[in-house]
């Protein structure tokens, strides 16, 4: 498969400085609203501070790919003197929890880097965060063309899930034909 040089996007999480402010969850949602900005819900977030108060625990984590099974077992980090929750650290939309999932429509979640319209200089979490928490970083890669599966097909293989096949492609004819 031909190689094609992509720009690969990271956000570095420097978590011992996050106090909860959740900034970054209100302008992500806002930004992704319809019509944008019209509205924000920190619960349709594509950054999510997983917290617990009572141990000081203050993790900002992004919306990563869907997964239509959860793992069969799970892990448990205690760093710092910290124990960390199971799945504190997981960025998948999986069945076992309501993160990073639309609530209204519960169709999964995804980072996409703030790469919509209009562009941005740097994702708008990172702008936001004004403890630094977040640090933007570019790099070029080489990958396989058509590597990446795309938010569409994500959202595609949910619905299929929760449906099945012929009742998505018996709808998608319908639609059509009505355009
Ligand atoms: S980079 Fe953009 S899409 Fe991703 S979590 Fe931050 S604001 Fe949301
Ligand atoms: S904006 Fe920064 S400090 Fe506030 S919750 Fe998000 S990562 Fe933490």
């Amino acid at each position: 498969m031909a190689k094609v040089k992509k720009i690969v996007k990271t956000i570095k999480v420097d978590a011992d400085k996050c106090n909860g402010c959740r900034s970054c969850e209100i302008i992500c949602s806002a930004f992704h609203a319809t019509p944008k900005y019209s509205s924000n819900n920190p619960a349709r977030s594509r950054i999510q501070v997983i917290k617990d108060p009572y141990k000081d625990i203050w993790m900002p984590v992004f919306a990563g790919e869907y997964t239509p099974a959860e793992c069969m077992g799970r892990d448990k980090y205690i760093i710092d003197g910290k124990e960390y929750d199971e799945c504190t650290f997981c960025r998948a939309t999986c069945p076992s929890r309501d993160l990073f999932k639309e609530p209204d429509s519960g169709l999964p979640l995804k980072c996409d880097m703030c790469e919509d319209d209009p562009p941005q200089e740097k994702p708008l979490c990172v702008q936001w965060c004004l403890n630094d928490v977040l640090i933007y970083e570019e790099r070029e890669e080489e990958v396989e063309e058509g590597e990446e599966v795309k938010d569409l097909e994500n959202g595609l293989n949910t619905l299929i899930d929760k449906y099945g096949m012929d009742q998505i492609a018996d709808t998608l004819t319908r639609i059509s034909q009505k355009e």
